[in-house]
């Protein structure tokens, strides 16, 4: 058993006004390994006062002295990269080849902001005027469990990048992978206070954040329904806010494809994460005419997609978060079969052999677009196949949700690609499997959010705009 008691306040390491004790799990066995104790409001307002003393001189720091910063952050991250993997497969339930791929992330993060802050131009004209990027304030950064540490990396360090201070409220089920990043990001020696950590529940700590006047940005990660209520409490403070909220992201397969490779990259692009990606592309647009060529190559995919044991790197499936996940992917795969799609692979249960929070990778075709599977965020590995007669078509159905976070399309012709592309209404199109690209905004239309993360975009979002009019106009 494992207890996380500290929290990160002031440069130090400290126990929690907060005395709550919140369980840990191992999700591939669903047994308890742990307990945090969760920070309450009274952390986080000592934690904002923190952030707030330490934003006066580090507004002010030049290029030079966050690069260097951002830089041994990155080492730090990086030095702690085994352990971070260890602890994203305990308690998160990720498999091996997801959690490496994560845990370099985290650090990396740390280099793609100072490569946008080391190009990056503070001053711009506008007019006769000269324009200022200045530090937006203290930042409340909020993370969610499907990639804790990946997301307090990287919100922080585009803050930092910015001349920002934060408080970050991790997510409170991901305790061990914040402990290990804590630990790492004091190593680097950053001055006290640039950034607190106070793990707590999202209605406590959480709400403080987005209420207190001493906060000026929110970065938040999580569901719609989270990211609606953050917004209205950020309302009377007029906060700026980003969210990155939920998705029901399309796959199109056009008529051009080359199934053979498309196929299965659609359906790994629906598993991305064990199906807890909020990019996952959970609605497979399939042309009529080549369902029947596609359907046995979608059956092979899912029958060598592997789930299981997490220290097989070709394990692509571990188990859900938690029961609660779990109980609410079962939901949905029986609502699928009550609405009349036809199972392709998959269903309710285990999978043979497995236990815990583990689901059966499930498949459905005979889907329509208004079906609830076709809807919701299922947030599990539960995909549909659903058909349309053209490419107009094929557009209409994959605008046609109340989400916008990414899209996917497969063709063998770049160019027809490209222009049904620009037609989608996502904040990312990938094309063709194209790898992630950490320095192109990433963020979502409609419901999907609010604002881009990544890049230049991802650095603006921690900066206000000030414009100096008459600069070089003497009064003599
Ligand atoms: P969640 O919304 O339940 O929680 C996210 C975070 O918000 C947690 O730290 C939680 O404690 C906190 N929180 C909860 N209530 C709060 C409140 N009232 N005020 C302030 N903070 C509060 O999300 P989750 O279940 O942890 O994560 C899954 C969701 O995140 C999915 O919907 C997924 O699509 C989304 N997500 C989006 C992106 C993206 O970049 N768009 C990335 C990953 C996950």
């Amino acid at each position: 058993m494992r207890t996380v008691e500290r929290i990160y306040i002031d440069g130090a390491f400290v126990t929690p006004h907060g005395t709550e004790m919140f369980d840990l799990f191992d999700p591939a066995r669903g047994e308890v390994i742990g307990q945090v104790r969760l920070a309450d409001a009274e952390d986080a307002r000592l934690a904002i006062q923190a952030a707030k003393r330490a934003l006066l001189s580090y507004a002010r720091t030049g290029k030079a002295e966050r690069l260097e910063l951002l830089r041994a952050l990155h080492d730090a991250v990086l030095s702690r990269a085994a352990d971070l993997e260890e602890a994203t497969i305990l308690e998160y339930g990720a498999p091996v080849a997801r959690a490496r791929w994560t845990a370099r992330y985290a650090a990396e993060s740390f280099l793609n902001a100072a490569k946008t802050l080391e190009a990056y131009s503070f001053t711009r004209p506008a007019g006769v005027s000269e324009v200022v990027m200045e530090p937006v304030g203290v930042a409340g950064l909020i993370t969610p469990w499907n990639a804790n540490a990946g997301f307090i990396c990287n919100k922080l360090a585009y803050a930092l990048a910015a001349g920002c201070t934060a408080v970050i409220k991790p997510s409170e089920m991901s305790a061990l992978q914040t402990e290990i990043v804590t630990e790492a990001l004091h190593a680097a020696g950053a001055p006290a206070g640039l950034f607190n950590i106070v793990t707590g529940r999202g209605d406590v700590v959480g709400s403080e954040l987005t209420t207190s006047p001493d906060i000026a940005k929110i970065s938040f990660t999580g569901s719609t329904t989270v990211g609606k209520a953050i917004m209205k409490a950020a309302a009377d403070t007029v906060k700026r806010v980003t969210l990155e909220l939920g998705g029901k992201s399309p796959s199109l397969i056009l008529e051009d494809a080359d199934l053979e490779a498309a196929v299965p990259m659609a359906i790994m692009a629906g598993f991305q994460n064990s199906g807890q990606a909020c990019l996952a592309g959970t609605r497979i647009l399939v042309p009529e005419k080549r369902l029947s060529d596609v359907l046995p190559l979608a059956k092979a995919a899912m029958t060598a997609t592997k789930v299981g044991d997490l220290r097989d790197p070709a394990t692509a499936i571990g188990p859900l978060v938690n029961a609660k996940q779990y109980e609410r992917v079962q939901r949905y795969i029986r609502l699928g079969i009550e609405a009349g799609a036809t199972l392709i692979a998959g269903g309710e249960g285990h999978p043979d052999g497995l236990g815990g929070y583990f689901a059966r990778p499930t498949l459905f075709a005979n889907v329509t677009n208004e079906m609830t599977i076709a809807r919701e965020e299922i947030f599990g590995p539960v995909l549909c196949i659903i058909t349309y007669r053209d490419e107009d078509e094929a557009v209409a159905i994959a605008n046609d949700t109340d989400y916008g976070l990414s899209s996917y399309v497969f063709s063998s012709d770049l160019v027809r690609a490209r222009a049904i592309a620009v037609r989608l209404q996502t904040g990312r199109v990938v094309i063709n499997g194209a790898p992630h690209d950490p320095l192109a905004p990433f963020g979502g239309y409609k419901q999907s959010g609010i604002g881009r993360e990544y890049g230049v975009f991802g650095l603006e979002a921690f900066l206000e705009v000030k414009a100096i009019l008459g600069v070089g106009v003497s009064l003599a």
